[in-house]
């Protein structure tokens, strides 16, 4: 479904490649990714000499939390991609110069380690839920957002407090 049939490709220098993938797949856990719905693939593969350009959209939406409250956050994933599959170089020197390498024997290109990569670059590590999120209270563990706890004066008076001390 996501391998691209190279015989085929020559002979008609372009073909659509629609697909999901859905949100159980394993390869998200293995990326680290959770995904609230299927990855929606839309990709067009052109022959270009002996090279193969991949344009499309990848879309979906990952299941974040919060950074600082941990509520659950949904992250749209809506990318635009062009990637370049290149012919007769090693997969050393595509990724020293951001492409892919066309594999040289096989009959087909396989486009998943693409899309791999792509949705766990598009999904960032931390996020807010909000950029005000106020977080949980490092003393009473209240969820700041819900809550007035009243720490926070209690903690500036022990300061200084504290500062007041004098030196023993
Ligand atoms: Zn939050
Ligand atoms: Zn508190």
């Amino acid at each position: 479904m996501l391998n691209v049939d190279l015989g085929l490709l020559h002979k008609q220098r372009r073909l659509e490649v629609e697909a999901e993938i859905p949100a159980d797949d394993p390869g998200w856990a293995d990326a680290g990714i959770v995904l609230k719905e299927p990855l929606t693939v839309v990709l067009e593969v052109q022959q270009a000499g002996p090279d193969a350009v991949v344009r499309g959209r990848l879309d979906s939406r990952a299941a974040l939390t919060c950074r600082r409250c941990l509520a659950p956050v949904a992250h749209e994933i809506a990318e635009e991609v062009t990637w370049l599959f290149r012919a007769g170089i090693s997969e050393a020197e595509a990724e020293s110069e951001d492409v892919y390498a066309l594999p040289a024997r096989s009959r087909e290109l396989d486009l998943l380690p693409a899309i791999w990569e792509q949705v766990a670059l598009a999904v960032p590590e931390y996020v807010l839920c909000d950029p005000d999120c106020r977080g949980f209270c490092p003393h009473c563990g209240g969820n700041r957002n819900l809550v007035e706890c009243g720490c926070t004066k209690t903690v500036v008076d022990d300061r200084w407090a504290a500062l007041r001390r004098p030196p023993e």
